[in-house]
């Protein structure tokens, strides 16, 4: 049916569409229908909506200054001075957590030891709470995806031929998950090694990826990387504790109509004003000690990417980063596939969860299989616009990883390694990793 002729043309020239001029600049805007339009030659739309976007406030642009001093310090090979003294600030800060930790064990044994009845009694509460607020360090794994070194003798063969190429010592444990993402830490009292590594992320890499991948989580045991330090650690753990039980609960503790009542409701409510005092002043500190370790933080991702360039060579070291990119890209194919087999599109679940009852999807790798061509599918503009998307993050104030833009950078810089790794290693650690693989896919597609 027709209308009136005028007004569908100015309709039209409202709305671009893939492959129109840039209603700002009149470059052609992208002209793939399966991604976002936008003008590489202006960033219009570059964040859907995002034109309206406010000028950085004056903080965000001293961590712009910030982000950028660090990566120019890192790239000429220098060390961040002011990295150094947040450092010590920070160690200062927690050797006084400490010092409260050691108080509180101290006075609870001195009332049990050297009390009279009630002090004792006194003493053995303190020694509950001391027990309550000690900081917590961590468990080795035991759950679904721990491979042990009889059953991964492949995985923890090419595991420890990187850790000894960084200079890190065998890990202890390695265990897989249904993450996008990686990563190393130390647990326990005897500070034992544990690798995650997802396997989502992991399928999309190629074998020279997968050695830079191990390369950087192994770094972290030896870029200097000072959060992981038991000393801050404990300290910040313990700064958790505490904040964790003088966060503020739920209110209508005290119910009742009579003066008593009232009363108590008074005492009660004074106590959850002064707990509230406490738990803001534990949170400022918290917060303190992510701004006084971001900085050498983000130097150490920066170290950990630059052995991984040592170990697997620059190429394979910038393909893990720019893979990390594309976290939507690997949520959307799962989506997708999900909705074609199981017909429910659900959001892709990144934390781990109990998959055993999970039913077996119809080929256990075909979700990787369609991940894989997924990623593939995915053409040049759209990565470009993830890393200019990665550039803006550079007004972060606190992140704990630098923009991965100038991760890539600084990883295109260097590193010669090879990171080769044999058909046949390869093919041990595929079959290795093969039951949890079937386990992961099974789990994500149940969503
Ligand atoms: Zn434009
Ligand atoms: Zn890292």
């Amino acid at each position: 049916m027709s209308t009136s002729p005028e007004p569908p043309a100015a309709a039209s020239a409202d709305r671009p569409v893939h492959g129109s001029p840039c209603p700002r600049c009149v470059s052609p805007l992208t002209d793939d229908p399966r991604f976002l339009l936008w003008c590489p030659a202006c960033d219009w739309n570059l964040v859907p909506g995002g034109d309206a976007a406010p000028e950085p406030t004056r903080r965000e642009r001293a961590a712009i200054a910030r982000t950028d001093r660090l990566y120019e310090e890192q790239a000429t090979g220098g060390d961040s001075p002011t990295a150094r003294r947040d450092w010590l600030l920070a160690s200062a800060a927690a050797g006084l957590i400490h010092l409260v930790t050691v108080g509180i064990f101290a006075l609870a044994l001195w009332l049990l030891i050297a009390g009279t009845v009630v002090q004792r009694c006194v003493g053995a509460v303190v020694l509950v709470i001391a027990v309550t607020l000690r900081p917590r360090l961590g468990r080795l794994p035991k759950d679904a995806g721990v491979l042990d070194r009889a059953g991964a003798p492949a995985l923890y063969g090419l595991a420890d031929r990187v850790a000894a190429e960084v200079g890190a010592r065998p890990v202890d444990v390695i265990q897989v998950t249904d993450e996008f993402n990686a990563s190393y830490g130390l647990v326990g009292v005897r500070r034992r090694s544990v690798l995650r590594l997802g396997l989502p992320l992991w399928e999309v890499l190629d074998d020279r990826e997968r050695t830079a991948l191990l390369g950087h989580e192994f770094g972290h045991r030896v870029n200097g990387d000072r959060r992981r330090s038991f000393w801050l650690y404990s300290a910040v753990s313990a700064l958790r504790a505490w904040y964790g039980m003088a966060r503020p609960g739920h209110d209508g503790l005290v119910v009742g109509r009579d003066e008593v009542s009232m009363l108590v409701r008074l005492g009660a409510a004074f106590g959850r004003l002064v707990l509230r005092g406490v738990a803001w002043v534990l949170y400022q500190g918290l917060v303190l000690f992510d701004r006084l370790t971001s900085r050498a933080g983000q130097q150490a991702e920066y170290h950990s990417d630059v052995l991984a360039a040592r170990v697997a060579g620059g190429k394979a070291a910038r393909g893990t980063l720019a893979a990390l990119l594309l976290f939507n890209s690997v949520d959307t194919a799962i989506h997708q596939i999900r909705a074609e087999e199981r017909g429910r599109p659900r959001i892709f679940r990144a934390r781990s969860r109990r998959t055993e009852d999970a039913p077996a999807p119809p080929a256990p790798d075909l979700l990787w299989e369609r991940v894989r061509e997924h990623l593939a599918s995915v053409p040049a503009i759209e990565r470009e616009r993830l890393l200019r998307l990665s550039a803006r993050d550079r007004s972060a104030v606190d992140g704990s990883h630098p923009p991965t833009h100038l991760r890539i950078a600084l990883a295109a810089r260097g590193g010669d390694g090879d990171g080769a790794v044999t058909a046949a290693e390869s093919a041990s650690i595929a079959t290795e990793l093969a039951p949890h693989r079937a386990r992961i896919a099974a789990g994500l597609l149940a969503g």
